[in-house]
């Protein structure tokens, strides 16, 4: 039988299965700061519980350290994690310094990009994740586990996370859900709330059950479109949940949280570069009084997209900033390792022959 990741179960989890060995229940308690705090490798270590206890566990469970196959990028730079699964599945994990985290802004805070699932079903246009499909979500376990990996790996201290690597996070609802619990609790990794954004494509239904998750999380929006004429080329979800239909979510979200949402634009040039779509972009985050954080295109190999030139992207932005929108324009070096979500992965799949 599979067995189950440590860092997938909550104290709940752990005092059920406690509960259920005649245990009691301070040994959860123990468990998840032998996990957490103490940060240890092995059930073996977990000294102050009893050697049966002990191999309990290493029978139902792993720890859940992901094995890391490639590491790109250098200390202070944006560094790429490929980590590999106990199904030889690879996933992306993104390091990004702290003088540049995924809106701009200088927080001083290390940002770690997660993905979510291993491919992804919404076969976006522009998006190297979905080139090779959908092949499973990520169990809760494997998303916390990318977190304690990273710090496993740096040395460092993650303070925020973004749901922006592969995978459509609100596909995966249940197990997001969880994983949140679990990074948030003070028990966990104990990471506030307003540091975590869960980043989606637009599916509609799920941001009003995400909204009423009690948890001051973050919400961007991977709009990409002002119109439903230009998102229905390039985002196949807008033709299930139309602008409109995605809009009335986001009244909802904003009823449950104090938050801005964001709204994540990648520039594409010819496709959603027009001024027209920048004034009604304008217009469309002026309602929900959001920010908008323009990305300039990755190119990725195989598709025909390109990013606009800069004089083209200031353009655009301009016709934000005049509209007194907040907004910003993710301009960093190095898209050869920060380049579009999947690509890496993708790579290392063709290369061993995985698909
Ligand atoms: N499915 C979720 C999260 C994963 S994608 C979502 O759609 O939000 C994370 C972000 O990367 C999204 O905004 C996505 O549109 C963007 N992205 C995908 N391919 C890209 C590319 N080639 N260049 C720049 N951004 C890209």
């Amino acid at each position: 039988m599979e067995k189950t990741p440590a860092f997938g179960m909550t104290l709940d989890d752990w005092i059920e299965w406690m509960n259920e060995r005649g245990q009691p229940k301070f040994r959860a308690k123990q468990i998840v700061e032998w996990l957490f705090s103490k940060r240890v490798t092995s059930f073996d270590e977990m000294t102050n519980l009893s050697r049966d206890l002990r191999n309990q566990l290493e029978s139902d469970f792993v720890i859940g350290l992901l094995p890391s196959v490639r590491l790109t990028g250098s200390k202070d730079t944006t560094r790429k994690f490929l980590f590999r699964l106990h199904d030889g599945r690879l996933i992306e994990t993104v390091k990004i310094p702290a003088n540049a985290n995924f809106d701009g802004e200088r927080s001083g805070r290390l940002t770690l990009c997660v993905s979510s699932q291993v491919g992804c079903a919404y076969d976006c246009k522009f998006c190297a994740s979905g080139l090779a499909g959908f092949t499973r979500n990520l169990s809760a376990g494997e998303i916390v586990g990318q977190v304690m990996s990273a710090e496993h790996e740096t040395g460092e201290t993650i303070r925020n996370i973004v749901f922006m690597g592969m995978g459509e996070p609100l596909a995966n609802l249940t197990n997001l859900t969880k994983a949140l619990t679990i990074l948030n609790a003070d028990w966990g990794m104990n990471l506030g709330a307003r540091h975590m954004t869960v980043s989606t494509s637009g599916l509609a239904p799920q941001v009003e059950k995400l909204a009423k998750l009690p948890m001051q999380i973050r919400l961007a929006i991977s709009l990409h479109g002002a119109t439903d004429e230009v998102r229905d080329q390039i985002m196949p979800v807008n033709k299930k949940y139309n602008i409109n239909r995605l809009f009335d979510s986001l009244q909802v979200w904003q009823r449950h949280k104090k938050q801005m949402i964001t709204f994540e634009y990648i520039l594409i040039e010819g496709v959603n570069d027009g001024l027209d779509q920048a004034a009604i972009l304008a217009k469309r985050a002026k309602s929900l009084h959001a920010k908008v954080n323009l990305i300039p295109y990755n190119t990725v190999e195989g598709l025909p997209w390109k990013r606009p030139d800069i004089p083209a992207q200031d353009a655009f932005m301009n016709v934000l900033t005049k509209a007194n929108i907040s907004a910003t324009i993710r301009r960093e070096k190095g898209h050869d390792i920060d380049a579009a979500c999947g690509q890496l992965r993708l790579q290392e799949e063709t290369a061993e022959g995985i698909s």
